[in-house]
């Protein structure tokens, strides 16, 4: 299969805003697409070599690239530099500057020479790295016409921001594969416990849904984690559990899944990166208190090893750093609770209800120091509920996590259900809980802060349209470093127009692609003209907007954008906002 077919699909995909054409015209691709290419395709569309999780990146900066581009052009790198910032962009400069060279359409590169070439790339390391990534690109772009130049270009320096979200690429596969909407339930579920669609669209092309469903869980590929709604009234929790429920401690660390066969480990984090290098200590504690091969889920915290008492959510940011020294381990000492299991020794525990589930890390668990497990109670009534909450609070604790003792209490791979309800209580407000939004655009400031933004528009995400629409304009709660780190972040994310899955009426005055998650408080959600999320769900001609918004102070860098507050979420809190007020 010729690059260029690629080339001319993201050309495509770049002219267009609507999310049906998006779709239709992946379904074309990956019907066009022999089977045994169709994992490559799947991941080179969404700007990746291979799944998040595997952590391979190219690791190839800009000024490499235009490195790469004066070699083969034979111009100099100030040239190529004043061509990107005459076009604002690295692969319209790219593209260009081979024009100018009277470089013709090339035609000879196929899309496995292409993947080869750039997998090569992200898997060279080490001493010597940067001048053999350089060679292996090179041998690309000699062979690339200006457009392919273009996307090569944005490829390897990871800024391909075609928009495509995971839910429009199994929209995409089901239609192209099975000739309806309807199997992408089935294609979900695989991608839910293998969190690899490259590897879920290979064997549907290559086995058929039947394949797809025969895919189980293995080490090493992480399940897309299982996640809470909301409430805020105890005696409501309790109804929707029917009664009863298994309350546990709700800690505010770091959602860590840890997968163990024997020695070997492997930590992933909240939006499933892998993060085993960062926690050598708890691989240690884990090793004495886990079974031998397993899949559970904790929560890392920070903890004072003297007392046992946790520390707060800040002191484990320090712990997010690329490479963890002695310094580190010292400071900054880890403990985990485990908070759940689904996988153990070859079998599936997904299916079972959490109080089986939960028995089972009763049994299997050794309790030490650093190694426990959630802190939970049965409770029955408000009461219980109540002072069980205040009890988390006091040590050290965000609130609960009520979780349902039915039958049907499955761990629901990447939904957010009722089957778990977290109660965090905000006293200061309506809102029963911050919100999780995305960095959308920006509106410039007026006075002191010029050279920086005014305030951001921030968006939730809906994932049955998989858009972002805009719930408030956020300008208070930054400090002066926070917005030199917001400028630096969000510079790299710039785009010259409102991005295909951003859905907004207001004009921003800077767009972004949706990356950046920020937590967000507020007074109140209420009816508005202006923003989109909720629009016509409610009323007729309006939206919800957040009252007040000010920023809490943290980046939510362990979400993606697809993870952040969903547009039903804030739907429900605007509804229950209203049941609290009468
Ligand atoms: P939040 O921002 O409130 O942490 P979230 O979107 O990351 O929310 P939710 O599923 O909404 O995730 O809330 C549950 C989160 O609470 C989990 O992601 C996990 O990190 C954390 N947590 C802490 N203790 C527990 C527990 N005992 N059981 C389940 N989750 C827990």
């Amino acid at each position: 299969m010729k690059y260029m077919k690629l080339a001319e699909f993201y050309q495509f995909l770049e002219g267009t805003t609507s999310r049906i054409e998006m779709t239709n015209a992946l379904v074309k691709l990956f019907q066009e697409t022999p089977k045994n290419l169709i994992d490559k395709v799947v991941y080179l569309s969404i700007g990746r070599i291979a799944p998040e999780y595997t952590g391979l990146d190219y690791n190839f900066s800009e000024k490499s690239a235009i490195k790469a581009i004066s070699a083969v052009l034979g111009i100099s790198e100030h040239n190529v530099q004043q061509k990107i910032v005459e076009t604002g962009d690295l692969g319209d400069a790219g593209k260009e500057l081979f024009e100018k060279a009277g470089i013709k359409a090339g035609g000879s590169l196929t899309v496995e020479e292409v993947y080869d070439t750039l997998r090569k790339i992200a898997e060279t390391t080490g001493y010597g790295s940067t001048k053999k990534k350089m060679e292996l690109f090179i041998s690309l772009l000699k062979k690339a016409s200006p457009l392919e130049v273009k996307y090569l270009l944005r490829t390897i320096t990871e800024r391909l921001r075609l928009g495509i979200g995971d839910n429009t690429i199994m929209d995409a596969l089901s239609i192209a594969f099975t000739g309806k909407k309807e199997n992408r339930a089935i294609i979900e579920r695989a991608y839910n416990i293998s969190s690899d669609l490259g590897y879920v669209a290979s064997v549907l092309a290559k086995e058929g849904l039947k394949g797809v469903e025969r895919i189980k869980i293995q080490i090493g590929r992480p399940i897309r984690p299982m996640l809470a709604e909301r409430m805020a009234i105890p005696s409501f929790i309790l109804k929707k559990l029917g009664g009863k429920a298994g309350a546990e401690y709700k800690y505010d660390g770091e959602r860590i899944q840890v997968h163990r066969k024997n020695d070997e480990f492997y930590l992933f984090s909240r939006r499933l990166e892998n993060i085993t290098n960062q926690f050598p200590d708890l691989i240690e504690f884990l090793k004495e208190s886990i079974p031998q091969e397993c899949i559970l889920e904790l929560e890392a915290v920070v903890i004072d090893p003297s007392s046992g008492a946790i520390r707060p959510f800040q002191d484990l940011m320090n712990r997010r750093v690329k490479y963890v020294t002695r310094f580190h381990i010292m400071m900054y000492p880890v403990a985990g609770f485990i908070f759940d299991i689904m996988y153990l020794n070859g079998e599936d525990l997904t299916m079972k209800p959490y109080p089986e589930r939960r028995k089972i890390l009763e049994e299997q668990i050794k309790i030490t120091d650093r190694v426990n497990l959630a802190t939970r109670k049965v409770v029955d009534n408000v009461e219980d509920l109540e002072s069980f909450f205040l009890e988390a609070i006091e040590n050290g604790c965000e609130g609960l996590v009520c979780k349902s003792l039915q039958r049907d209490s499955i761990y629901q791979a990447g939904k957010r259900g009722f089957l778990w309800i977290k109660y965090k209580r905000d006293y200061k407000s309506h809102l029963a809980d911050t919100l999780d939004l995305v960095v959308v655009g920006a509106f410039y400031g007026k006075g002191q802060r010029t050279g920086y933004f005014g305030s951001l528009l921030m968006a939730c995400y809906d994932p049955e349209t998989d858009q972002f629409k805009t719930v408030c304009k956020v300008g208070t709660g930054f400090t002066e470093d926070d917005f030199k780190k917001l400028d630096e972040i969000l510079s790299k994310h710039q785009i010259n127009h409102k991005h295909p899955r951003v859905n907004s009426i207001l004009t921003a005055d800077i767009w972004y692609e949706p990356f950046l998650v920020l937590e967000i408080t507020g007074a109140e959600l209420t009816l508005s003209p202006v923003h989109t999320c909720g629009w016509d769900k409610i009323k007729l001609n309006r939206g919800l907007g957040l009252r007040f918004p000010r920023f809490t102070g943290r980046y939510r860098f362990d979400k993606r954008p697809e993870d952040a507050t969903t547009e039903k979420e804030i739907i429900q809190m605007y509804k229950n906002q209203l049941q609290i007020r009468v």
